[in-house]
C-alpha cells in the first residue's frame, strides 16, 4: 500500500451523466475529481448536487454518459472492483440475516475464507460499535445499527479504497464520532477513503481536501481551510460570567450565537489579543480561539452573490 503514496488512488475525469436520454436531466455536468492514495477526501455539496450519481459512475453501478474513471490506476471494472468497499447511500441488507450473517455473505462474494471472515467480522462489528449484537436479526436492527452493518460490509474484504456514500445519514452525534474516528484510522493504516456528505461538520474533522459539487459542477476543490477560512476574522467561544459581554467587546463582534452560559463571536484578527485579554478580566472562560469558517450555506450563497455580481 505504501508503493502508492502520491499516486492517484481515485481519478475521475469529464464525468457526466444524463438521466433520461438526450434531452433528458443533466445530473453531473463534467465532474473531474482526483484522490490521492491514503487520503480521506470528501465529497461534499447540497441534496441533488449529483454526489451519488458521481460515485455509482466511479464504482460502475450508473451507466456514465461520459468521462474516465479509474480506481488504483486502473479502469473501473469487476478486478479492480475486489479492492473496493462501498457503503451506499441507503444500504439494503435482507431483515432477517443477521449482522454476521450479511458479513459473512459479502466476504464470500469477496472470495475470503470462513475462518478469516469469522475473525474480521468480530473485529469489525466491534469497531463500528455492534460488539455482541452480531447474531440479531437486522429486522430489530435501528437506522443507526443498519448504517454501522453497511460500515462493517464495506470493509470485510480489507479493500484498499473505501467509499462511503453519507455515512453520517442516519447515526446520533456518538455515532458519527465512531465513523469520524474509524475513517482516520483507516487513512492511518493507509487506505484511501472518499465520502460524500450535504454536512460541513460531517467532513471538516476528517478531510484533508474536499471536491464542492453544486447543481452537478465542480464549484471548488482544495483544502478545507483555504476554501472556507475567512480571511482576517477569527472566532471566539467563551463561557459567560455574565449575562452581557462587556461593551468594548459588543462594539467589535460579530456572527454572535448564544447558547445558555456560552457566547460565539467572530472579532478581526488585529483585535484578538485584546478581546481575550479583556474577557479574562472579567472573570470569562476562553473554550476556543479558531480562525473564522462560514458554514456550506455561507459559502454558497456568498458563491451566488458573487456570481450575480459579475453579470450585473
Ligand atoms: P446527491 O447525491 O448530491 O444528493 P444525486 O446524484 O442523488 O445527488 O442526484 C443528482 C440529481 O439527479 C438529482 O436532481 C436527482 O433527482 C437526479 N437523479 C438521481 N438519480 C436519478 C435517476 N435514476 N433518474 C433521474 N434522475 C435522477
Amino acid at each position: 500500500m505504501g508503493s502508492h503514496t502520491g499516486a492517484l488512488a481515485v481519478e475521475i475525469r469529464g464525468a457526466a451523466k444524463r438521466y433520461g436520454g438526450s434531452g433528458g436531466f443533466v445530473a453531473v455536468d463534467h465532474v473531474d475529481l482526483a484522490v490521492r492514495a491514503g487520503r480521506v477526501h470528501g465529497l461534499l455539496g447540497p441534496n441533488g448536487a449529483g454526489k451519488t450519481t458521481t460515485l455509482k459512475m466511479l464504482l460502475g453501478l450508473v451507466r456514465p454518459t461520459e468521462g474516465t474513471f479509474s480506481i488504483l490506476g486502473e479502469p473501473t471494472g469487476p478486478s479492480v472492483r475486489a479492492r473496493v468497499g462501498f457503503l451506499p447511500e441507503q444500504p439494503y441488507f435482507p431483515p432477517l440475516l443477521t449482522a454476521e450473517e450479511v458479513l459473512r455473505l459479502h466476504g464470500r462474494l469477496a472470495g475470503i475464507d470462513s475462518a478469516q471472515i469469522a475473525s474480521r467480522g468480530r473485529d469489525l462489528l466491534a469497531r463500528v460499535g455492534l460488539e455482541g449484537r452480531g447474531t440479531t436479526r437486522l429486522s430489530k436492527y435501528s437506522r443507526g445499527m443498519l448504517q454501522r452493518v453497511g460500515i462493517a460490509q464495506a470493509l470485510i474484504a480489507e479493500p484498499e479504497v473505501v467509499v462511503l456514500d453519507e455515512p453520517a445519514s442516519g447515526l446520533d452525534p456518538v455515532g458519527q464520532r465512531d465513523i469520524r474516528n474509524l475513517m482516520l484510522e483507516l487513512r492511518d493504516g493507509g487506505v484511501t477513503v472518499l465520502l460524500s456528505s450535504h454536512q460541513l461538520s460531517e467532513v471538516e474533522a476528517v478531510c484533508d481536501e474536499v471536491t464542492i459539487l453544486n447543481q452537478g459542477r465542480v464549484s471548488a476543490k482544495g483544502a478545507i481551510d483555504d476554501l472556507l477560512n475567512v480571511a482576517g476574522r477569527t472566532s471566539i467561544r467563551a463561557r459567560g460570567a455574565s449575562t452581557t459581554l462587556p461593551a468594548e467587546i459588543q462594539a467589535l463582534m460579530e456572527d454572535v450565537a448564544v447558547s445558555g452560559s456560552v457566547w460565539v463571536f467572530s472579532v478581526p484578527d488585529t483585535a484578538v489579543r485584546a478581546v481575550v485579554d479583556i474577557l479574562d478580566d472579567n472573570g470569562w472562560t476562553i473554550e476556543s480561539v479558531v480562525p473564522k469558517r462560514q458554514s456550506l450555506e455561507e459559502y454558497f450563497s456568498h458563491m451566488l452573490e458573487t456570481t450575480e455580481g459579475e453579470v450585473a
